[in-house]
This record gives C-alpha cells, sequence and structure tokens, in this order.
C-alpha cells in the first residue's frame, strides 16, 4: 500500500471524507433555490462514499451522479446507495474532476463538498463552468479564512497543504470574475470538524495502525491528522471552510 492506499483505508468507511454535515448540506440545498425544481440532473464532484450525494438523492427530485477518483470510496458509496433504496436515483462513476465526462450545458447543479482543493478552487470553477446550464447552480465547500490576519503557525501549515487557501471575500470575487453570480455563503461550524469528520477517524486510529502493523508510512498518515486536529482545536476562529453558493451567468 502506497501513502494514497493509506489515507483511503483509513477514511473509507467513516461517515464522510471531508468536514460537513447534513444539516449544512440541507441549509446549502435551501439556499440553492433547487428545492421546489423537479428532473433535475446533479454531478457530486468528489463524492467520497457519498455523503452530500445522498443527502441531494433524498432531499431533491434529483437524479445524482457521483463521481470520484478512488474505486474504494465509490465501492461504499454503492452499498450505502443500495441499503438506502437509492439506486434509481444515484449513479456512481470513477472519473477525474479536471477531466470530467459530461455533456457541455447538461446539469442543473454541480455539488462539491471538501474536494475542489485537489485542483484548486480557482481552476476548478472555471473547468466545471460549462458543464452547467445556463443558470445552474455551482456549489462548492472549501478551505476559507476567516479573518483577515492569522497565527502565523497556522497560515504556515495551510499555506503549506493548500496554497490556494484565501478569504470568503476573494473567493467571492473569482466567482463573480468567472462567470457566476454569487447567491449564498455560510461558514461550517465547529463541530462539523470535529465531531462529524475528525471524532469518527480518531475512533479509527487503533485498528487502523493495528491492520498495518504499526509500520512508519501509517503511523505518519495517523500523525498527520492529529496535527490537523490540534490545529483545529486550536484556531477554529481563524479558519473553516466556507459553502459557496453562485449560479452560472450567460456567456
Ligand atoms: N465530498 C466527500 C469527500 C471529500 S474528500 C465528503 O464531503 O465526505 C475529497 C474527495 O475527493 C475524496 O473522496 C477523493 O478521493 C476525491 N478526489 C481527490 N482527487 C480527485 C480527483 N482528481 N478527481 C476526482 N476526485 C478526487
Amino acid at each position: 500500500m502506497d501513502d494514497l492506499d493509506l489515507l483511503v483505508e483509513l477514511h473509507r468507511t467513516t461517515a464522510r471524507q471531508g468536514p460537513g454535515g447534513e444539516a449544512e448540506t440541507c441549509l446549502a440545498i435551501t439556499l440553492s433555490g433547487l428545492s421546489d425544481r423537479q428532473d433535475l440532473k446533479i454531478a457530486d464532484i468528489g463524492c467520497g462514499n457519498g455523503a452530500a450525494s445522498i443527502t441531494l438523492a433524498k432531499t431533491l427530485a434529483a437524479e445524482v451522479t457521483a463521481v470520484d477518483l478512488m474505486p474504494a470510496f465509490l465501492q461504499e458509496l454503492d452499498a450505502r446507495v443500495m441499503a438506502e433504496g437509492l439506486s434509481g436515483q444515484i449513479t456512481s462513476l470513477e472519473a477525474a474532476m479536471d477531466a470530467l465526462p459530461f455533456q457541455p450545458s447538461s446539469l442543473d447543479a454541480i455539488w462539491s463538498e471538501g474536494a475542489i482543493y485537489n485542483i484548486g478552487f480557482g481552476a476548478g470553477i472555471r473547468r466545471w463552468r460549462p458543464y452547467l446550464k445556463p443558470g445552474g447552480i455551482l456549489a462548492v465547500s472549501d478551505l476559507t479564512w476567516l479573518t483577515k490576519a492569522r497565527p502565523a503557525e497556522l497560515q504556515e501549515h495551510w499555506a503549506g497543504e493548500y496554497p490556494e487557501v484565501d478569504t470568503a471575500a476573494a473567493r467571492i470575487a473569482l466567482l463573480e470574475a468567472e462567470g457566476y453570480a454569487p447567491i449564498g455563503y455560510f461558514t461550517l461550524p465547529e463541530h462539523c470538524w470535529l465531531e462529524n469528520y475528525y471524532a469518527p477517524l480518531q475512533r479509527r486510529f487503533g485498528a487502523f495502525l493495528e491492520a498495518q502493523a504499526n509500520r512508519p508510512a501509517a503511523q505518519a498518515v495517523v500523525a498527520a491528522v492529529q496535527l490537523e486536529i490540534s490545529l483545529c482545536r486550536r484556531y477554529s476562529a481563524y479558519v473553516s471552510y466556507g459553502f459557496y453558493l453562485a449560479r452560472k451567468l450567460s456567456d
């Protein structure tokens, strides 16, 4: 197993693979204005094992294509979809988010929670825009500075991990520059990180390390998550995920 496989193995069976929550997905759905529409076609990009896809399918009259690069996450998603009786609404698709197989102007909404950082916010919103119908909705959560200045330790950590991390004002300006009209924004509360995301991961550390015979690469994966948790506990006033809702403007 290489480092990526180890990461996938640690995250595969937890309820979600990034900060977020069902209530927050529902809030974003409300802000999106999609609730009273029918026959929606939605793609959930970087869906992991399907937390948002399942909420979208349960809440909206929508067909959801759940896209991820990792087959192991999609297998978990397929099992959850089956167990929830949502096979008629959710289809999984193995694809890279910078080479999506959708037709131009074919989607009513593109959803992506905690995943756009893999290609960067700017590249993501540019590359995905053509797949949206005019007036289609973009709903993306991404790491966001909550204040103009922050402690050096936090700044250095996230600037190293994700150099594009920025303020909401900068992100919203970028959405406007790239042909979207921003229609909503909120930040994820701390429990979306600590309780919904990190706590289930922490409960897996022991079994994960044991299954990997405590080898250094597995210990490094756990140590990296522990560092993130420690930063989150100390600095949640300065950084969170921002949830951005925007409508595609006509060309
Ligand atoms: N949206 C899910 C998962 C977030 S974790 C949730 O909120 O729980 C980020 C996801 O992006 C992972 O599932 C990872 O496999 C996927 N990913 C990483 N790089 C990708 C790429 N280039 N294309 C598609 N998916 C990718």
